[in-house]
């Protein structure tokens, strides 16, 4: 008999986690169909992937009705019907045939699909952490309330997932004494504390393991990335901050581990591959196959681990302290955050000025209820300007 196939909407098509994405789903017709794509504005990159994959739907949030574009797609061959603007993210993500919703936008924008996904109860597998980052209790309750199953795509997270028991089809953390994150540590994770202050975009974003878009390359330079996945993992698996512990390990190999009450610690291991947690949750419960390439441990010879440097890492201690703080605080960090590391990537800011104007935003704006989505997304809104304000204050000045 002739299995069903599932339909994937996928948000963020053209990104980093995108691309991994349709690797896998390639691999697997007789599971998966492509029911949406969805980019910003890269209306040609996603007209390739539209040929490619021929979903129903094409999706450009960032781009108004624009007649020229849909000629242009129909004359090139494209039968996916195209729609324009925002609010139609959360339309294919609320869709009654997208059986699976791959949150894979960079960003606050991609709270509001997410969410959408949740709310309409759908598989929703979670790469755009900063969601979780902003609105965690908030979003975690939609998923109960409405029976949404979420599968982490975070490497870190998808590896705790992984290493958790299966109790009544959700993973239980009952037993867990600590969860251990690990972190590469960055492209300057050994450059003298000096010369931080000069280190241009591309170097930032040369990251020594992975292939990331660019934003998250220098969250995972500056180790904020770590900071918003402590975060995440908070509310993904209701476990205290105190028990959330983040430990360098250069080759990205260990992709985070769970200590038990017994003393026995559980790792999941891969090469550093995003198509390995992508087939994971694909998948579960069963295991896929993913196109990564096997682990040689005997080629890789040594794994090392460390503690983080909170001084040559300023922004993990941030995080932590807004995590502490509660409320908005999350939702300003991580606000705060996107407008500096724009700013760098733009060449207006310093490298070492990132973690200042996170601080100024904390400290301009106390933690106030993040009891709503409207809470949320005026938080967000108030620390983007505060931000603006700290980096006008701060660009071109010397670190
Ligand atoms: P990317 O920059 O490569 O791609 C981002 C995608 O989002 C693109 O398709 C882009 O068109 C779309 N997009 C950008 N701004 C948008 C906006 N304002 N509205 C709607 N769509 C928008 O990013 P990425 O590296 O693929 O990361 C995507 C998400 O996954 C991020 O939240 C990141 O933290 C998370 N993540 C990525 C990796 C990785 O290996 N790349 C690993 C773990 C988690
Ligand atoms: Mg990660």
């Amino acid at each position: 008999m002739k299995r069903v196939t599932q339909g994937l909407t996928l948000l963020g098509a053209t990104g980093s986690i995108g691309a991994s994405t349709l690797d896998v789903v390639a691999r697997h017709p007789d599971r998966l169909h492509v029911f949406a794509l969805t980019a910003h504005k890269a209306a040609d990159a996603l007209l390739a992937l539209c040929l490619r994959h021929a979903p129903r739907y094409a999706v450009l949030s960032g781009q108004a009705e624009d007649a020229g574009l849909r000629r242009r797609y129909a004359d090139a061959g494209c039968r996916s019907e195209l729609l324009f603007g925002a609010r139609a993210l959360e339309q294919v993500a609320a869709d009654a045939e997208c059986d699976v919703l791959m949150a894979a936008i960079v960003g606050a924008a991609g709270l509001a699909p997410t969410l959408a996904g949740a709310r309409a109860g759908k598989r929703l597998l979670l790469a755009n952490k900063e969601a979780l980052v902003m609105a965690g209790p908030y979003f975690m309750r939609a998923v109960r309330e409405r029976g949404a199953t979420l599968l982490p795509i975070d490497s870190e997270h998808n590896a705790v997932f992984q290493c958790l028991p299966q109790e009544s089809g959700k993973a239980s953390v009952a037993s867990v004494r600590r969860i251990l994150l690990t972190a590469s540590g960055g492209p300057f994770r050994a450059a003298p504390l000096d010369q931080l202050s000069r280190v241009t975009p591309d170097q930032a974003c040369a990251h020594p393991n992975w292939v990331m878009g660019r934003k998250i390359s220098v969250d995972s330079a500056t180790m904020m990335n770590k900071g918003l996945e402590v975060i995440e993992a908070r509310w993904l698996f209701d476990v205290a901050p105190e028990r959330i512990e983040v430990v360098i390990h250069p080759q990205s190999i260990v992709h985070s581990l769970v200590e038990f009450a017994d003393g026995s610690t559980i790792a999941q291991l891969s090469n550093p591959d995003m198509r390995v947690p992508i087939a994971h949750a694909l998948g579960f419960p069963e295991r896929i196959e993913s196109g990564a390439r096997p682990l040689d441990l005997a080629a890789i010879g040594q794994l090392t681990f460390e503690h983080p440097d909170l001084q040559r890492f300023p922004c993990l201690g941030l995080a932590y302290a807004a995590l502490r703080a509660g409320g908005t605080a999350p939702a300003v960090l991580n606000a705060a955050n996107e407008v500096a590391v724009a700013a760098f990537l733009d060449g207006k800011l310093r490298y070492t000025a990132i973690p200042q104007v996170i601080e100024h935003a904390l400290e301009r704006m106390p933690a106030a209820p993040a009891d709503s989505l409207e809470a949320v997304l005026e938080a967000d809104r108030a620390a983007r300007a505060a931000a603006g304000d700290g980096v006008a204050a701060l660009m071109g000045r010397a670190a």
